[in-house]
């Protein structure tokens, strides 16, 4: 059942343009494994539909996410890149795992609790199986790492139960129980600029900056971003917009500007202005070249179309064997056909 390269699979949800948090907490952790890893990295737009979102503005987002995942290096010759609802057989896993997924245990996760304090007119049975969707989409190929932000930790954990039944009902090995992975050891939250919590497409107007974001509009919602008074005694600790601020700096900016705002912040001559320039400026260093990617990239449907054929055909080589595994062991194999 087992492969010798580790295998690699992560999503994004086509539910608005790719933000830094996305960026840092994902995709360049995809980039760095695409070289040494059998990696599969997909436009999640069956996750999407627990919102209802628009079907016109749904198909356009899959277009925009793929042509954001190529424009920040994601190679197709190296990653089997796919949008999900083209993959079929997640569908037919995420069907064959809802039997060993309990009520407990799916409405005690945390981002299902959020969602229903958020969206009380909207609690359908989508969000509370969310998890067992997630669990398909990497139990699928059986993957082993699993590159996501912290906020995907619980779910992990969720899949990881699930393969470990999932074993033990049927008496094989069948699934590796798959990690959350990053680079630099810890899970990355990269925060919003409202001075609250973590990046996020649907958070408040300002919160987030995306890739493709213009100059203008990263400086001004720099300039906006929360702050707090200026430090009065020496080496105090940082108050929460602050610390905000200089961890979006540790994302973007070199070692030496890092160095010297942390020695203004610490000897109370730290200006705030100055600083929210320096890191505005450095935010649209690293965007531009994104950016004029993703434009010239987003022209090109052909290209486009191209790739995610190729991919699905990929995922779905790989999918159909896990599938055919699956229903032999759950006593599904076809007596007849
Ligand atoms: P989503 O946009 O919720 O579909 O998330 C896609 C990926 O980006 C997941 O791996 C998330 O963990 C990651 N992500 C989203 N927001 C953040 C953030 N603020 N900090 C770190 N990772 C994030």
């Amino acid at each position: 059942y087992f492969r010798t390269m580790e295998k690699v699979l992560s999503g994004i949800r086509p539910t608005g343009y790719l933000h830094l948090g996305n960026y840092f907490g994902a995709v360049k952790n995809f980039l760095a494994l695409q070289d040494n890893h059998e990696c599969f990295f997909f436009v999640a737009n069956l996750h999407a539909l627990t919102t209802h979102p628009d079907p016109l503005s749904l198909s356009s987002s899959v277009k925009s996410v793929l042509a954001e995942y190529l424009a920040c290096g994601l190679d197709p010759e190296k990653s089997t890149i796919y949008i999900q609802s083209d993959v079929p057989e997640i569908s037919e896993l995420y069907t064959l795992l809802n039997s060993l997924a309990y009520k407990g245990e799916l409405e005690k996760c945390t981002s299902f609790k959020e969602k229903i304090r958020k969206h009380e007119e909207n609690i359908n049975a989508g969000l509370l199986t969310y998890p067992v969707l997630m669990a398909a989409d990497i139990l699928i190929h059986r993957a082993h790492k699993v590159p996501v932000g912290k906020d995907q930790e619980q779910h992990l954990e969720m899949t990881r139960n699930f393969a470990v039944r999932f074993n033990h009902r049927y008496g094989v090995d069948f699934f590796p129980e798959p990690q959350a992975f990053n680079f630099s050891q810890q899970l990355v939250k990269v925060p919003g600029l409202d001075g609250s919590g973590k990046m996020g497409k649907s958070e408040a107007e300002g919160n987030a900056l995306f890739l493709r974001e213009s100059n203008e509009s990263i400086i001004n919602k720099i300039k906006k971003a929360k702050t707090a008074p200026s430090p009065t005694e020496p080496n105090s600790v940082k108050p929460i917009e602050i610390e905000n601020l200089f961890m979006l700096m540790g994302l973007v900016s070199s070692k030496e500007t890092i160095q010297y705002f942390e020695d203004k912040y610490n000897d109370c001559s730290i200006q705030y202005g100055p600083l929210k320039m320096q890191l505005a400026e450095d935010i649209v260093k690293f965007a531009l070249p994104i950016k004029e990617k993703i434009v010239d990239l987003e022209k090109n449907t052909d290209l486009l179309g191209k790739i995610a054929k190729l991919g699905a055909e990929k995922a779905r080589e790989s999918a159909n064997e896990t599938i055919k595994g699956v229903k032999n062991l759950m006593g599904l194999k076809s007596i007849w056909l």
